[in-house]
């Protein structure tokens, strides 16, 4: 069954998913030339070994192996023993030595899978394999000739293979955004798609519904985001069932994406596809992965997106949307943890849900207006406990918390540090002076009270503003709207 069967009944569509992924280690794969050139001018960041120069000697980058393996283990892959490096031959004018040092025949790792979900249903992803290579250098096209940018050559690359268990384009969105998801959390990846440190390529074909043999498939490229993975893919899907209802024939390529026009545009014909001629990197030596390592880079792995999701909904009683988007982005998740951790309450799953809630509509609204990451965070977590805390006590109505709120994103204070300062009174608690307020705004609103009497239910709101405004803002909105719907239905029309 696939998730999403928008296009056709008649067809299914099998898509398996290569993913790329610059590893964010602080050298490149094989040189100690710095992997941080995305600001840096053109061939800034090079030696001879990434400008492949002869006579030099590559050396493996230990923590890019690491990432490698700690990705393998988050995807539920099995890691072997024993891996090599492999020579890929063909020559293009990206590639400095005119081979990439690749991984062949025993990749790093095999057999995992991902899950997806949407709308209540699961699925599984199947992964062939996670592998580590090095990027290519980059060419600039320019009218009548190129320039080449040897920055990008040798930072290490990851390679993901999915299986083709895909079924639909939004299959494809749902497994990219898992697979940055986790990318993301495990610090292995900058996961920035529309930088290029993220890429996709897809194989997709189509065939009857109910035929085994899978169809000729095509290889698109050039998705740089989400939305162009699941639009690429429904257009090239369409586009090949077309084919298939008119008795054309699909020929096995290379397309590429233009987003500007929506379409997929045929690149290279596979038919004269190269011959790579792998062979084993006589440069490196084999690697031998002892059993110790990798239990310690299990280790360290963190605690992973969906079991976070699960412990938000178990441990503190969220809903599954707010744990949901809590976990999206691992620093986010980290904050809100913080904030409930900033003061022990006896109630711990109230103040979650409350922390839940200031985070997700308060803090993530005031990010946005000031254009601010979660790292440019003015307000502690401590803070934000802070709030709530005040809250808690009584100290503060709701309406006032949002003052104090804005007044500590600002100024950076502690919101009790504010309330002191701005002289902010204590919410009415007195029961007979709040009725008696209400009394008097009764009886100056003759005219409002008979237009509530009559049906207007606006009229209430206004009384409650009323009501507010005498007390300056001091008393609890829903204390004053409970004493006033009392008072008006028990005191007889005069
Ligand atoms: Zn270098």
């Amino acid at each position: 069954m696939a998730i999403d069967t928008e296009i056709t009944t008649d067809f299914e569509i099998v898509i398996g998913l290569e993913v790329h992924a610059q590893l964010l280690t602080k050298s490149k794969m094989f040189c100690t030339c710095n992997t941080d050139y995305a600001y840096a001018a053109p061939n800034t960041h090079v030696c001879p070994v990434c400008m492949g120069m002869p006579g030099v000697l590559p050396v493996i980058n230990e923590r890019a192996v690491a990432y490698t393996i700690m990705t393998a283990l988050a995807l539920n892959c099995t890691i072997p023993e024993y891996s090599k490096f492999d020579r890929k031959n063909y020559p293009y004018p990206d590639l400095m030595k005119g081979y990439q040092i690749s991984q062949y025949d025993i990749p790093l790792s095999r057999n995992g899978y991902l899950m997806i979900e949407h709308e209540g249903q699961t699925k599984r992803i199947g992964i062939t394999r996670v592998h580590l290579e090095e990027d290519t250098a980059r060419l600039l096209h320019r009218e009548g000739y190129s320039l080449v940018d040897i920055n990008r050559s040798g930072t290490p690359l990851m390679e993901i293979v999915s299986e083709p268990d895909i079924r639909s384009p939004l299959e494809a969105r749902l497994y990219m955004q898992k697979m940055r998801e986790i990318l993301v959390y495990l610090g292995v990846s900058s996961g920035r798609m529309e930088e290029g440190s993220l890429r996709c390529d897809a194989n997709i074909s189509v065939r009857p519904r109910g035929q085994q043999e899978l169809g000729v498939k095509t290889e698109i490229k050039n998705m740089n985001s989400f939305r162009s993975v699941e639009r690429a893919l429904s257009y090239e899907a369409q586009r090949q069932i077309e084919l298939l209802q008119t008795g054309q024939p699909i020929h096995q390529e290379t397309r590429g994406w233009v987003e500007t026009k929506g379409i997929t545009v045929g690149q290279r014909s596979k038919e004269y596809a190269h011959d790579y001629r792998y062979f084993p990197e006589p440069d490196l030596p084999p690697l031998i992965i002892s059993r110790a390592w990798v239990e310690e880079l299990r280790a360290q792995l963190l605690e992973l997106p969906d079991a976070r999701r699960a412990r938000y909904m178990d441990e503190y009683g969220l809903s599954a949307q707010d744990a949901n988007v809590l976990t999206e982005e691992k620093a986010l998740g980290d904050y809100f943890e913080r904030v409930v951790a900033a003061s022990p309450t006896s109630d711990r799953k109230a103040r979650a849900k409350a922390a839940a809630n200031l985070v997700l509509n308060e803090v993530v609204r005031l990010l946005k207006a000031n254009s601010f990451s979660l790292e440019e965070n003015p307000l502690s977590p401590e803070a934000s406990a802070n709030l709530l805390d005040l809250l808690d006590k009584g100290r503060i109505t709701g309406k006032q918390s949002k003052e104090v709120l804005e007044e500590a994103f600002a100024s950076g204070k502690m919101p009790e540090t504010i309330v002191k300062e701005k002289g902010i009174q204590p919410p009415i608690s007195d029961q007979v002076a709040l009725e008696r307020i209400i009394e008097e705004v009764i009886a100056n609103n003759l005219k409002v009270v008979s237009d509530y009497r009559a049906g207007k239910t606006n009229a209430l709101q206004y009384l409650i503003g009323q009501v507010m405004k005498q007390t300056r803002g001091q008393a609890k909105a829903d204390s004053v709207r409970s004493i006033l719907i009392t008072k008006l239905h028990e005191t007889p029309s005069a």
